[in-house]
């Protein structure tokens, strides 16, 4: 992979040449003040305050307060915007995403979700007419099939995708990001065949008689026939990672996340290519990493540290996982899943043992990085807290690192109880409620147990910090709708259905989990995540405020405008 690196440093080169023409221009309008007011200004504070105006210089968030006072201090020298109504908020953070994997499945596979195709037959049909337009021997690949919601098999076997072709290698990426399936021919283009060795905590699928059938569980298996595709060779990670943060600014992002730095390229590259994109000028939304376990020896051997980076982009922790994901029956639970007769006997599948959460875990709290631990079912959350619980009670200070619990989908409320004990906060996956809730009721958990999904209200009832997020590419990075589904738990497939609505929780409290509680879950609080004196200037300028639309309308809100480190780097076109 080392000419991935290589081909960034080109592009890069090619784009500070561009933007060093309007450098000029730009220094002269950071001499001065720029002044907000006119519209609503939501800080997003301790107090969640609301202020007349706010002044910003340079990267930075100056002042606050009453527009007088702010007139008076810094009117004489400053740039007056008035937003007209408009609502002002910090910018929105997607506490748990794949900004670098991200873009690189975004560049190289085709979305063939749910937003695109509503049953598999259509999706199969999309790749047949594909075959016919793609050069034998060259890769078919897909991104966000999802047997959840589009109707059709629950698997894409070899079989399946066999009678697509068996001319062209078939990849196709489930949208939980953990299972995947492949053709004959590209296993055989990878190298594997019915005697390929099972990674730990992974697997190729075999039939009965021991033939590989074409489903695979866990990027640990799967990434071997990812990367066997040429494509990943001439793949331009740099430029394709700007293209995806600016589509994210768009939504009125500036910060988002990568929570498995070193899945895209097998490698630490991943860490050089955020880096590197970091130093562009058109680098539009910050990032803080989490390095992922799979590659733990090779983030060893380079001697990974915590806070390699910038305020910009910088690795912020480490990333363990649990288990698999509930709407793909691979998350861990205490009973076995309930209604389809196909899972009605499974326990899901154990990712990392608890010995193995364990060791990593001890290896990364005694080199201060804050804990990320994917977890999904029931009982991968129990061994998360277990793992936890024994670090601490051997001495070990993890508390201040601020262990998190990623996704933490199904919570008990001993589990909540326990966490609040131990110092663990979860971020909720918030599309699991809005895209796969009826699925979750009526295939996954059943009635009762689906009463435990992302427990918004509950966690924020004993008092603890949690975000909201995307898991891009599991969903796409929309944080308004986010917020709207978090405050209606309204699900897509009926949409006068909602789930377990007394988890539903407040505007406010939607938005402190997309800005202030993600910052803090990110260990980037002193930075950002509220507009308060000395944080970056990084905002939202939203069409309306949040708390004063129909819920169910939240989502439809526009964005007009994104600044980020004190420039405006999206404006909405009007038509
Ligand atoms: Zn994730």
């Amino acid at each position: 992979m080392k000419n991935l690196y290589k081909k960034s440093k080109m592009a890069l080169l090619v784009m500070v040449m561009l933007g060093a023409f309007s450098c000029k221009e730009q220094q002269e309008v950071e001499q001065n003040y720029t002044l907000f007011h006119g519209g609503t200004i939501l800080t997003v504070d301790e107090a969640f305050s609301e202020v007349e105006a706010m002044v910003i210089k340079d990267q930075k968030i100056v002042a606050v307060g009453s527009f007088e006072n702010l007139n008076n201090e810094y009117g004489q020298s400053a740039k007056l915007i008035d937003l007209e109504g408009r609502t002002m908020l910090p910018g929105f953070i997607d506490a748990h995403s794949h900004a670098v994997s991200g873009a690189l499945a975004n560049n190289l596979m085709d979305y063939i979700g749910m937003s695109r195709f509503k049953t598999t037959e259509e999706v199969l049909e999309y790749l047949r007419q594909k075959v016919k337009e793609t050069p034998e021997g060259d890769w078919i690949t897909g991104r966000n099939w999802d047997p959840a919601v589009q109707d059709g098999p629950e698997e894409l076997t070899t079989s399946i995708l066999d009678s697509i072709s068996t001319q062209h290698p078939i990849f196709i990426l489930n949208a939980s990001g953990h299972l995947a399936y492949a053709n004959s021919r590209a296993f055989e283009a990878s190298g594997i065949d019915s005697t390929v060795e099972n990674p730990d905590g992974a697997e190729f699928v075999k039939d009965s008689q021991g033939n590989l059938n074409g489903v695979m569980k866990n990027m640990l298996s799967f990434i071997q026939v990812m990367t066997a595709n040429p494509k990943m060779q001439t793949y331009d990670p740099v430029p394709a990672l700007l293209e995806l943060l600016d589509e994210w600014s768009a939504e009125g992002v500036t910060t988002s996340s990568e929570f498995a730095l070193g899945a895209a390229t097998n490698s630490p590259a991943d860490l050089e290519i955020m880096l590197e994109a970091a130093k562009n000028e058109a680098f539009h939304v910050r990032l803080r990493a989490y390095p992922s376990y799979i590659i733990n020896d090779q983030w060893n051997e380079i001697g990974l540290k915590n806070n390699t980076g910038n305020d910009l982009a910088k690795v912020v922790g480490f990333k363990l996982v649990a288990d698999g994901s509930n709407q793909g029956f691979t998350g861990l639970q205490r009973e076995t899943y309930c209604c389809s007769a196909s899972h009605m006997t499974s326990f899901g599948n154990e990712y990392t043992s608890v010995d193995d959460l364990y060791s990593y875990a001890k290896e990364r709290t005694e080199q201060g990085f804050q804990l990320a631990i994917h977890g999904n079912g029931d009982k991968a959350i129990d061994n998360i807290l277990a793992v936890l619980q024994r670090l601490k009670d051997e001495g070990y200070e993890f508390e201040g690192l601020r262990p998190r619990i990623e996704h933490a989908s199904i919570l008990h409320d001993d589990q909540i109880r326990k966490m609040k004990e131990l110092g663990v906060t979860p971020s909720f996956l918030i599309g699991h409620v809005y895209y796969w809730g009826t699925f979750m009721r009526d295939e996954v958990f059943g009635k009762e147990k689906v009463q435990l999904l992302d427990r918004c209200a509950s966690v924020e009832k004993v008092n603890m910090p949690f975000s909201l997020h995307s898991d891009f590419m599991v969903t796409n990075t929309l944080p308004l709708e986010m917020i709207e589904t978090a405050v209606t738990r309204r699900t897509w497939k009926e949409p006068d259905y909602q789930l377990a609505p007394q988890e539903a929780i407040s505007v406010e409290s939607a938005i402190k989990a997309v800005t202030a509680h993600a910052a803090w879950q990110l260990m980037s609080e002193d930075e950002i995540g509220s507009l308060e004196v000395g944080k970056y200037a990084d905002m939202v300028i939203l069409e309306e405020d949040p708390r004063k639309v129909e819920p169910t309308n939240i989502s439809e809100i526009k964005v007009l405008e994104t600044w980020f480190n004190g420039k405006k780097v999206y404006q909405l076109e009007e038509n």
